[in-house]
């Protein structure tokens, strides 16, 4: 069936110099150049809407526009939806997508707003006062012990340092380019904080980054090898993923190719296909024996996370891996990003992060394990402020992916799967890949974490409260605006006013 292409491509004609930049830049093969017209020319059905001709046109010449030549109006079948039950008519196949769930369903972190002292408890000021913004993720100790010669036990359990609670959250080299990968890798190492390798193993160039690399073991066990656990600062079961929690991944076989292959150790061109269960795990027994298997295979040296989900019953499941041995549990919320996932997975499984968060923090400190592990919150971590409601809520530290790749250059095209990657992110096309430079990719990063961590002490310093330690889980410092009574009980917070 054929549309009204979704976006229109909106030619100033008389700023346009035919220089063709828009046709070399286009991966999607939207404009070309009529030689007998002297003119640029649109197929407008294929634009994703990725900004790139725009951004790089020399004379602004080009726009996109949303089309609004639209079907008839009706509330209950979306343009949307009709259109997809036509190509699922068409192709018998699964909807897929990337990036997070877009639907407009609430966000909570925008009905959440933070405290600032007045009169009576003065802030701080963060340009002259001394901030702590390092935190360490681990099991903590419930009571300060002594030796038996009288002296202070200091020994502790592997914990992750971090010069601030933010981290980039899993992203597999395949499903991200190499340049990708090394902007995220050398910008964790400058900051002090840590990337993640996703399933996808680890680049051997990428070794030297070990120190602020937490490295993956997903169902599929993808490129996992003792060298590969031994090399990071810390290791990470996934369990789920909050964009497409009970389903396991898929990297095509065409992207499979080369040095990604290699790296994930499998044969060139086959397609990369984790399970949904781990084929060992089937209750926190199991998860307690891998976790214990990879803690044995790195000398108890380094912390592991587990990674879940946020779903339904998320309080109990991170009380289970609480108590499995883990040091650190990751929860992903519903609108967290993804290189592909079933469409309709992606939009309707799971919930979001900041009930998912505020109830697992509430149930652990009700369990008096809360000190057991640290919580890493992901799942559409958007700025300093989602950050510092995020600690208030109840965790250590957060994720964020998909704010990392707009600091990396995406425009939220939402077609990673499509390994079109206009911005050399999502893509593995040499000559895609190389129109992100590493030097700017990881200088953006670095730049963007800076700004953050200076806001996150000037959202702090206003409230009076001088280290995040101070912050984690003070859910004073937090009022809600529209929230039901059910969604304030569950967010642990008091409504504005209040
Ligand atoms: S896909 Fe991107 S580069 Fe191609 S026409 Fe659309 S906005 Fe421009
Ligand atoms: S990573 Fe690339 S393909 Fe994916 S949403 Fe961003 S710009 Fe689009």
């Amino acid at each position: 069936m054929n549309f009204y292409p979704e976006f229109e491509v909106v030619r100033n004609d008389s700023r346009c110099i035919r220089c063709r930049v828009c046709e070399r830049q286009c991966a999607n093969e939207v404009h070309w150049y009529d030689a007998d017209g002297k003119v640029m020319l649109s197929d407008e059905s294929k634009c994703v809407n990725c900004q790139r001709c725009v951004t790089l046109c020399p004379t602004r010449a080009l726009k996109i526009v949303k089309s609004d030549c639209r079907l008839r109006e009706n509330a209950n079948y979306s343009d949307q939806t009709i259109k997809e039950i036509y190509r699922q008519a068409e192709t018998g196949g699964v909807l897929l997508s990337s990036m997070g769930n877009p639907n407009p369903l609430p966000v909570y972190w925008d009905k959440i707003l933070i405290n600032a002292s007045q009169v009576t408890n003065p802030p701080i000021d963060p340009l002259r006062e001394p901030m702590e913004t390092r935190v360490f993720l681990g099991k903590k100790p419930e009571h300060i012990t002594r030796n038996a010669d009288g002296t202070l036990n200091t020994q502790l359990a592997p914990q992750l340092t971090l010069s601030m609670p933010v981290m980039f959250s899993a992203m597999s080299y395949g499903s991200i380019s190499y340049n990708a990968h090394a902007s995220l890798a050398r910008a964790a190492s400058a900051l002090g904080i840590c990337y993640n390798t996703g399933e996808g193993g680890l680049h051997e160039d990428f070794y030297k980054y070990g120190k602020n690399t937490i490295v993956q073991v997903a169902s599929g066990r993808f490129g996992v090898h003792k060298d590969y656990l031994e090399a990071g600062a810390a290791i990470e079961i996934k369990m789920g993923q909050g964009a497409k929690p009970g389903i396991g991944g898929h990297l095509p076989g065409t992207k499979a190719v080369g040095d990604v292959a290699k790296t994930r150790m499998i044969p060139e061109g086959s397609d990369a296909i984790s399970p949904a269960p781990h084929h060992d795990i089937y209750s926190i027994e199991d998860l307690r024996q891998l976790v214990y298997s990879l803690k044995e295979a790195t000398e108890y040296r380094l912390p592991v996370i587990v990674k879940v989900a946020a779903v339904h019953n998320i309080a109990a499941i991170a009380s289970g891996i609480a108590r499995s041995g883990a040091d650190i549990i990751a929860i992903d919320g519903f609108r967290g990003g993804t290189g592909a996932a079933p469409t309709r997975i992606r939009d309707n499984d799971g919930i979001p992060i900041e009930p998912a968060l505020a109830a697992v923090d509430k149930r652990l400190r009700d369990e008096g394990i809360r000190n057991n592990v640290s919580i890493v919150c992901g799942g559409s971590v958007r700025s300093a402020s989602d950050v510092v409601k995020a600690i208030a809520l109840g965790a250590d530290a957060c994720y964020i992916a998909t704010a990392a790749c707009l600091a990396m250059g995406c425009h939220l095209c939402r077609s990673c799967h499509t390994g079109k990657c206009n911005w050399g992110i999502a893509t593995q096309r040499p000559d895609l890949v190389k129109r992100l430079n590493p030097d700017i990719g990881s200088q953006r990063l670095i730049n963007l974490m800076d700004a953050w961590r200076h806001e996150i002490k000037e959202l702090m310093g206003g409230m009076g409260i001088n280290s995040i330690e101070a912050l984690r889980g003070n859910r004073l410092m937090l009022r809600g605006v529209g929230l039901t009574e059910k969604e304030l009980e569950i967010l642990g917070i008091a409504h504005a006013g209040e």
